[in-house]
Formats: C-alpha cells, structure tokens, sequence
C-alpha cells in the first residue's frame, strides 16, 4: 500500500497517520526525517543536501528525488509506506511515479484530509498550551477544568504567539496555493480522495479505511 497522506496544517493529517502506520504496520515518511537520515548515512545525496541545507539554498530536485528513491527502496518499505511532505510540486509527483514504477509499484491513492479554513482559524485560536508539561487543550473543544489551569500538572497555559487569526490564514492561504496543482494532478489521474477532517478522529480513521479497502488495500 503505498500512500501520501496530505493535510494543512492543524488538520489532523499527524494524528492520522499515526493510525494508518499502527493499522497497516507501514512506515510513514516524512520529508524531514528523510533528510536527516540521509545527512547522517553520509553518502553522496546527504552530502548534497547537508551543504545545501547549511548554505540556506534550496535543496536541487534531483537531490530530493534521490533521497526519496533510496528511502523507498529500503526494507521496511517492502509491504508500503505512508508519504509525508513529498510530492510538493508536479515535477515531484512524476518523478515519484517514476521511481515506483522502478521499484514495481504503484501509488494506492493520496488522502487529503479536509477541514475549512474557518475551522481550521477557530482550532488555532482557541489552543491552550501548559507552560510546565507542554499538554495541549482548546477552549472550546477540550476546556480544562480550571480556566487557563492545566488539569495534569497545574501548570498555567498560554497561547502560542503564531496561533492568531492571521497568521493562521495566512498560513493557510500558503499551503492552499502551494498544493492545489498538486490535488489537481492527483484528482486528474484518479487518485485524489478526500476526508472529511471535521468528524471525531475514530470517524476520520475509519473514512480512511473504507476509502483504502475500496481501493482493494
Ligand atoms: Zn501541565
């Protein structure tokens, strides 16, 4: 089974994979982690990357694509994986059929997990964090017990200084830019499924799941 999974951010899309990854015992692989492992191997690739990422340049594509091409060949990928942050452009997602095609695979689907911007601003505002123990909560969705007291640890919350109006939408306005020729592509191939990202996380999962066992996985 191999997937992307896909989400903005505060969509839900980590807590998701995490129960793909316990569901169907695939990895899930993210394009951060890549890196880092590819930096420490020290071959050829990491080195590319590490002097590019040190520089501040971009990393080149071929380099990224190369990262990709050796992660997704290694043992743990046998059975599938779970893509995380790769593709971001086209250029990628046919360097990534490609690279499957190698390997003799193919893309299962890309799951996007929805939620509305207005959704996604009112769950950015409302979060709480506990200054002391870091644990999270909403003041709409998930109010402590004690206003603005963390119900673990007594700790006092706070509001992160990102976590405002605007700065969430125009994060979001980023994101929906950066990834719509993306949706596009994938939905122009018939691989594009969309979750609705606003239901209980149980509920999330299991649209996931029908969509996947739909799809013979
Ligand atoms: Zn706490």
């Amino acid at each position: 089974m191999q997937l992307i999974i896909m989400g903005a951010p505060g969509a839900g899309k980590g807590t998701q994979a995490a129960k793909l990854v316990a569901k169907y015992g695939i990895p899930q692989i993210s394009t951060g982690d890549m890196f880092r492992m590819a930096v420490k191997s020290g071959s050829e690739l990491g080195k590319a990357a590490k002097s590019c990422m040190e520089s501040g340049k971009l990393v080149p594509d071929e380099v990224t694509i190369g990262i990709v091409r050796e992660r997704l060949g290694k043992a743990d990928c046998a059975k599938g994986f779970i893509l995380d942050g790769f593709p971001r452009t086209v250029a990628q997602a046919e360097a990534l059929k490609v690279i499957l095609a190698d390997l003799g695979k193919s893309l299962t689907c890309v799951l996007n997990v929805n939620v509305p911007s207005s959704e996604l601003i009112e769950r950015a505002i409302g979060r709480r964090i506990c200054k002391a123990c870091g644990a999270t909560y909403h003041i709409k969705f998930n109010a402590p017990i004690k206003e603005n007291i963390c119900d673990i640890c007594g700790g006092e919350l706070y509001q992160r200084a990102d976590d405002t109006a605007e700065t969430m939408a125009n994060r979001l306005r980023v994101y929906e830019a950066s990834t719509r020729p993306l949706i596009e592509y994938y939905k122009g191939i018939g691989l594009y499924e969309e979750i609705d990202g606003c239901q209980r996380i149980e509920q999330v999962t299991k649209d996931m799941m029908s969509v996947l066992a739909n799809r013979g996985a």
